[in-house]
């Protein structure tokens, strides 16, 4: 018998860095999907978000040979539309669920000071104590006091790795203070508390990265549409490659198939009806959508949590803009493009402006998104590991699905689902380590971010440059700096979004698997909710960079340009619909630009071949 994972060796050539083989480049993808083609695999995984992203690395850390299938983009689903936080969840703490929070904020010091300093880093929150009578003042303070010095002590109050300062007990003045926009009068005091705030569409395409960097095969674009099966075992999937459409489809082995598809797991299920199984678990969509507008728009040095009638409203700072939510209510439309209604933002800003001085408006905004939460709705059988917060069950042999969880707990999820593929697999690969092993770009942050003014100095850049770049790609920042070396031109501010320079946008095609416009401004970029324009001023830069970087066509440039302003269009009227139904027939108008692609023009984005990448890979 093979021993699972026995050619990962092969897979990684030793004399070749770690970070070159963690590459996402044109040229990977086109040896990925042959080895996805021709290979056997120990682990597939299905869905590049942050859990399918997270299983893969952990799999692959494990000696496991693995794919990685995404049918869009890397975090194209709900993980790039979440509030952004790194968080124990006080709610849960109200609610009792100790376990849950200890568990979150377990993974909440790993990642902030281990795994990815580069990308998490601890943001400060203030709960305000509401006016009320005198009595009902202390018991505010001593409620709210408690519960905080509660999740302190959960992160571990004297212990290594807590990663986030403790908190503390705020006055009338002194929250007005940090936060002058609290409107005089609302509050009679707050707590301030720190949890971590990530980019978290960046932080999945690094945990893609550091599995490719340790041999896993990452392709995206690659749509899943069955089951390979043989007798009543799953032994592969069927997959189309979207970016040819004209392509047959082709089928992957693996010993086993891991689904982490967020809400398409019941389409997951659904490709077994045929044999009538019982798919274990159901996830049901919530939408959550998000208002983001400009830092000028409310003065604090923090950000705010606010009770609403039915959840819990944030608004936390982030760069240069604050980012305002967010609802919460069932979804049964078009889960690819979830939209958001003039409705949802409406409620949105009736919340946040019960506390500030001065309301905001519809003018503040700048951009809006929306995502869908993978709620578990039930149906655990005997075989399923079910807790409130994830699952993983076994429908068929050879399949495992996962779902359920949050963000912040990814890696939990993923340690349960390949330990069930390892027991399956004979039990002969190591437990998970991924608490030990930092992301791409971790090690050597802190001595970087520590002499990022030297740096500086060194290339010629601010250091404002270098620390927009450490927090994006950490030490990686070096690839970026060799880029800029080489071709001055790539040090050139974008268009219509200043703070990102024309060599992210290069380093995204070349290096971070991004193939169309929208991968670029959408989510290694957040210019397409960070600016009022949406993009739409810059997708002629961004165009001119990345169509040098793919070698594409005029055609393909002008397409792609053509997609991302009729995409932005099309939001823009869904928000303007006053529900659900309208809104989002507004915005199926512009489908995913994978499909929209195919069908305008034969031409691929995306090179097919070695030689059809206009840059060979470069000495990073
Ligand atoms: C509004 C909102 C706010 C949130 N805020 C937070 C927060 O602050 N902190 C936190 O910890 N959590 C938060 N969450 C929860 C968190 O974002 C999600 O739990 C998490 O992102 C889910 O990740 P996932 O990988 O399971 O799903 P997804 O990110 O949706 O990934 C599933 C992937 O599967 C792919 N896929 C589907 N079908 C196929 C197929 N046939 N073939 C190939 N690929 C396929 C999809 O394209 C998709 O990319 C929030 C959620 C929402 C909606």
């Amino acid at each position: 018998m093979t021993r699972p994972g026995a050619n990962v060796r092969r897979v990684r050539d030793p004399s070749v860095s770690r970070y070159t083989a963690g590459r996402l480049s044109p040229i990977r993808r086109v040896a990925d999907l042959r080895r996805l083609r021709d290979e056997q695999f120990d682990v597939l995984v299905i869905g590049g978000g942050v859990t399918g992203a997270g299983a893969a690395l952990d799999a692959a850390s494990r000696g496991l040979k693995v794919g990685l299938v995404e049918a869009r983009d890397l975090a194209a689903g709900t993980s790039s539309r979440s509030s952004k936080l790194i968080h124990g969840g006080l709610r849960y703490l109200e609610q009792l669920e100790l376990h849950l929070v200890h568990e979150a904020l377990t993974e909440r010091g790993l990642l902030s000071t281990r795994l990815a300093p580069h990308l998490v880093r601890p943001v400060p929150i203030l709960v305000p104590l509401p006016a009320s009578a005198p009595g009902a003042r202390v018991w505010h303070r001593a409620y709210y006091g408690l519960g905080v010095a509660a999740y302190d002590a959960f992160a571990g109050l004297f212990g290594k790795g807590r990663g986030m300062p403790l908190h503390r007990h705020l006055t009338r003045d002194g929250a007005r203070h940090l936060f002058p926009s609290l409107r005089a009068g609302a509050v009679t005091g707050a707590i301030r508390y720190f949890d971590g705030q990530v980019d978290d569409a960046r932080l999945v395409v690094n945990l893609a990265r550091t599995a490719a960097s340790l041999g896993a095969a990452v392709a995206t674009s690659a749509r899943v549409t069955g089951f390979v099966r043989e007798a009543r075992e799953v032994v592969g999937v069927r997959v189309r490659d979207l970016e040819l459409p004209d392509a047959p489809e082709f089928e992957v082995r693996a010993r086993t198939v891991v689904a982490a598809t967020g809400v398409w797991s019941d389409d997951m299920s659904q490709m077994l009806s045929d044999v009538g199984v019982r798919p274990g678990l159901r996830v049901r969509a919530s939408k959550g959508v998000h208002l983001v507008v400009p830092r000028s728009a409310i003065t604090g040095e923090a950000g705010l949590i606010l009770r609403t009638p039915t959840s819990v409203l944030f608004v936390i700072p982030w760069g240069g803009h604050w980012i305002i939510g967010t609802t919460d209510t069932d979804w049964h439309l078009d889960r690819s493009h979830p939209a958001a209604s003039a409705r949802d933002i409406s409620y949105l800003l009736d919340q946040v402006n019960t506390v500030l001085e001065r309301p905001l408006t519809t003018d503040d905004i700048e951009g809006v998104y929306a995502g869908l939460r993978p709620l578990l709705s039930g149906e655990a059988d005997s075989t399923s590991k079910l807790s409130r917060e994830h699952a993983v069950v076994e429908p068929m042999l050879g399949l495992l699905l996962v779902a359920g969880g949050k963000y912040t707990t990814y890696r939990v999820m993923a340690a349960d689902v390949i330990d069930r593929a390892v027991r399956r697999l004979g039990g002969i690969a190591p437990e998970s380590r991924t608490d030990q092993l930092p992301l791409l770009g971790a090690d050597g942050f802190p001595a970087a971010w520590r002499d990022r003014h030297d740096i500086a100095r060194r290339h010629g850049v601010t250091a404002g440059v270098i620390e927009h770049l450490l927090e994006r790609y950490g030490t990686m920042t070096t690839h970026l700096l060799a880029m800029i070396a080489a071709d001055p031109e790539m040090a050139t501010p974008l268009t219509g979004a200043p703070e990102y320079l024309a060599a992210e946008v290069a380093y995204a095609a070349l290096a971070e698997g991004a193939l169309h416009m929208d991968d670029v401004l959408t989510r290694r970029t957040r210019i397409s909710i960070e600016t009022s324009h949406r993009g739409t001023e810059s997708v002629r830069h961004v165009a001119a960079v990345m169509g040098q970087a793919l070698g594409w066509a005029p055609e393909v440039r002008e397409r792609e340009i053509e997609h991302y302003l009729a995409r932005v269009e099309a939001e823009r009227q869904s928000q303007k619909m006053p529900d659900d139904l309208t809104a989002d027939a507004a915005r199926i108008g512009v489908p995913d630009v994978r499909g929209f692609a195919a069908d305008r023009g034969s031409s691929p984005a995306v090179p097919q071949s070695p030689e059809d990448a206009a840059i060979s890979d470069a000495a990073w």
